[in-house]
């Protein structure tokens, strides 16, 4: 895994810097599409917390607010959140939502340093009926994925790479092929994501472990566990 410091800073606004204690053998524990239903859930303990998206069902700033509450009742040191297409507001309400959102660090597009791992967060998939953050498949996702530095050591995005547990109920895989381009590119340790809710699961191929973090099933019941990983 990337080596650790002591830092912890968000790669834009500039200047956002705060010192926090080292800790060797984090553990993550990583969810997506919680869809409302995280108070149902039991959250495992560890040291990063990391949502890959949808933890609205409608993507109200009501739903917003009371995500971020829960967030704030949780132990976990660092916490760190990306939007999927169920999160509305932080589309269309993009300066407000950010400022309820004061329990977790938000990214979008971007980068932070949490004790020298550097994560990076995106919430873009490819259009299904217009929901938040669809894009075009082709160059208009290339365009984001090319923003993701090489130094990413975890990748969240809400959509999974093409190929890699991606599976919709039919058996087509729906993934990004600019994303897997992109993931072949920076090589992160671990990449989490979301949205296939049929696809829950982890994968390791390469140098890359893939986990595919859906809480809700198809249905959209919230019938599997947070995936717990140890980084050594
Ligand atoms: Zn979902």
């Amino acid at each position: 895994m990337p080596r650790r410091c002591s830092s912890f800073r968000l790669s834009s606004p500039p200047g956002a810097v705060t010192i926090i204690s080292v800790k060797t053998n984090l553990r993550l524990v990583i969810l997506a599409d919680t869809h409302g239903f995280h108070r149902q859930l039991a959250i495992p303990d560890g040291d990063i917390l990391i949502h890959a998206g949808d933890f609205c069902l409608h993507g109200d700033l009501s739903e917003l607010d009371d995500f971020n509450d829960f967030l704030g009742s949780l132990p976990h040191r660092h916490k760190i959140v990306i939007a999927g297409n169920h999160d509305l507001c932080l589309e269309r309400q993009p300066g407000e939502s950010r400022s309820r959102l004061t329990n977790a660090v938000y990214l979008q597009d971007q980068s932070v340093s949490v004790e020298g791992i550097t994560f990076y967060g995106s919430p873009w998939q490819p259009e299904f009926q217009g929901w938040a953050f669809n894009l075009p498949r082709g160059k208009a996702l290339r365009e984001k994925w090319d923003l993701i530095p090489e130094d990413t050591g975890i990748l969240i995005t809400h959509g999974p790479p093409h190929g890699i547990l991606d599976s919709t109920m039919v058996g087509q895989n729906a993934g990004d092929e600019e994303l897997t381009r992109a993931v072949r590119r920076v090589k992160p340790s671990i990449h989490a994501f979301g949205h296939m809710h049929e696809s829950y699961g982890i994968l390791k191929k390469g140098p890359t472990i893939f986990v595919n973090a859906c809480i809700c099933d198809a249905m959209y019941q919230p019938v599997r566990k947070p995936v717990v990983w140890q980084l050594k």
